[in-house]
């Protein structure tokens, strides 16, 4: 195999750059009710339905803590291979928006509930490593509404309240590739583990992107941007190119680059300036007088630690030594908790290389042209695994196999009904097949003549030939060798 090597830079008009790129993605922890009450957390409810005198932040109310969040930011952390700290705080992040009732935020500042991990990506030119900062928990605003009343801006505070896990990476990303790998695998870790659903389109992952350049070489980091609240993996890849790009033609005119905070425009492709970085004592960071520090039992860590399903890595390695599946295969396969399934199911009962091949190329297929998930297959992988089982016995051809997994797509067809209804089994009988083979060549004199004088590209026409014959059905190992003994 040709190494690929890393190769992401921007050429300016003088110089290289390298883009150093760090997220602090937000996830919607997955649970019924929020961080400090129990209001519900549906998604797409009717505005203010789901809303307490806590979330409201009526005077007087008290939070309480869910534990259920608290249980799944720690299966996070461990799926991120992070510590988990025995002791953290909640903290007031103080700040005015029509959306935030309270006037703060509950989060965690100097004492998060995860501290330092590591999240592995596979690159075409290699693993890589990308150090994780911190997990904390915190809460969510609610959301402004600007384009429903002409005159007023409305708030709904459905949102407001529900867990979110702030997940911080160490600036270790240098381009938006790495960036649409590393957000996939946090996405995958999280849904094999089950705290968050990862749905972007409805807003339970969003990240905010930070970025900087310097030139090839340099040690030091540059000056970063953050770009707030992006919400697509795409946005996020088209985001960081432009700023980095902006970055570098301000400094190589000379310029400097300003700490703030920008605004991804996706209509116009470019960056926005939205307001100078705030730094952190612009908040008034101070432990919440409501909420006493959290002080986690270590045995509480061990049961969860036992609990974790089997990881995407973790599950790699094991279709790779004991599937004998490439590193890609192997990716692909874990890449989705749902595909990993779907595979495992399928496998229970059939040959796993011919299954792999047939989940990867046949099934995709299908799935990319109708813009389906796994989840939503036509073909169940009971069904999917009958018809391999039946192609590895020798039953079908993988010719007709193709034929039958087209028919299979509707309704989910059971593969050996169709096989049998339309009288598909291969012909493998080698006399009946020797009378089809006899036939072709008496019909077929002056070609066996010329065959025999030095043609040979005429034997796959012999083969055509008698696959006509058979309707598709004869066995194509047993035609080649009865063909080379009659040819001799
Ligand atoms: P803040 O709350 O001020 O945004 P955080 O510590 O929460 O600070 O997040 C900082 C983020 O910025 C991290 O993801 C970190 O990796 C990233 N980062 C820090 N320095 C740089 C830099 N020079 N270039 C790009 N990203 C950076
Ligand atoms: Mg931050």
């Amino acid at each position: 195999m040709t190494e690929i090597k890393f190769d992401y830079f921007i050429n300016g008009e003088k110089e290289k750059w390298e883009v150093i790129i760090g997220l602090e993605v937000h996830a919607q922890v997955l649970s019924k009710s929020k961080l400090f009450s129990s209001s519900p957390t549906k998604f797409g409810a009717e505005p203010n339905t789901q809303v307490s005198l806590v979330d409201s932040a009526f005077p007087g109310m008290l939070p309480v803590i869910n534990q259920f969040c608290v249980e799944q930011s720690i299966k996070t952390g461990l799926g991120l291979n992070a510590k988990i700290n025995l002791n953290s705080v909640f903290d007031r992040k103080n700040y005015f928006y029509a959306d935030l009732p309270q006037g703060y935020q509950i989060s965690q500042y100097k004492n998060p509930i995860v501290g330092e991990g590591e999240v592995v990506l596979d690159m075409p030119y290699g693993t890589k490593k990308v150090g994780i900062e911190r997990l904390h928990l915190e809460q969510d605003a609610g959301k402004s509404i600007h384009d429903m009343d002409p005159d007023n801006s409305l708030v709904d505070l459905n949102r407001s309240g529900i867990a979110l896990m702030e997940i911080v990476s160490k600036p270790d990303l240098r381009s938006p590739e790495e960036v649409n790998s590393y957000i996939k695998k946090l996405r995958s870790i999280m849904r094999y583990i089950g705290t968050c659903d990862g749905n972007m389109q409805e807003g339970s992952l969003r990240a905010d992107v930070n970025v900087s350049v310097r030139k090839v070489g340099d040690k030091k980091f540059g000056t970063r941007c953050e770009i707030k609240n992006v919400n697509s993996i795409k946005f996020m890849q088209m985001a960081i190119e432009h700023e980095a790009r902006r970055q570098v033609e301000l400094l190589e005119s000379g310029k400097k680059i300003d700490q703030e905070t920008r605004l991804f425009d996706t209509k116009k492709n470019v960056t926005r300036s939205m307001r100078s970085k705030e730094d952190a004592h612009d908040y008034r960071y101070f432990p919440d007088p409501d909420l006493l520090p959290l002080h986690l039992d270590i045995n509480l860590i061990d049961k969860l630690k036992k609990e974790l399903p089997e990881l995407p890595d973790q599950k790699k390695e094991r279709f790779i030594k004991e599937h004998n599946l490439s590193s890609y295969e192997a990716n692909i396969l874990v890449s989705e908790k749902e595909i990993s399934e779907y595979y495992e199911e399928v496998v229970k009962k059939c040959d796993k290389k011919l299954a792999t091949n047939w989940i990867i190329v046949e099934l995709f297929a299908v799935l990319n042209k109708k813009n389906l998930s796994i989840s939503q297959s036509p073909v169940s992988a009971k069904n999917l695994s009958a018809l391999i089982k039946m192609i590895s016995s020798g039953k079908i051809s993988g010719k007709i196999a193709k034929g039958v997994f087209e028919k299979m797509q509707i309704d989910d067809k059971d593969p050996i009904q169709i096989v049998e209804k339309e009288g598909l089994t291969q012909q493998s009988d080698p006399k009946e097949l020797e009378k089809i083979v006899v036939k072709v060549l008496s019909k077929n004199k002056d070609k066996v003549t010329q065959y025999k004088s030095g043609k040979e590209k005429l034997f796959g026409y012999f083969v055509g030939e008698v696959m006509k014959l058979s309707k598709g059905k004869a066995n194509p190992q047993l035609i080649n060798q009865i063909l080379k003994n009659k040819l001799k």
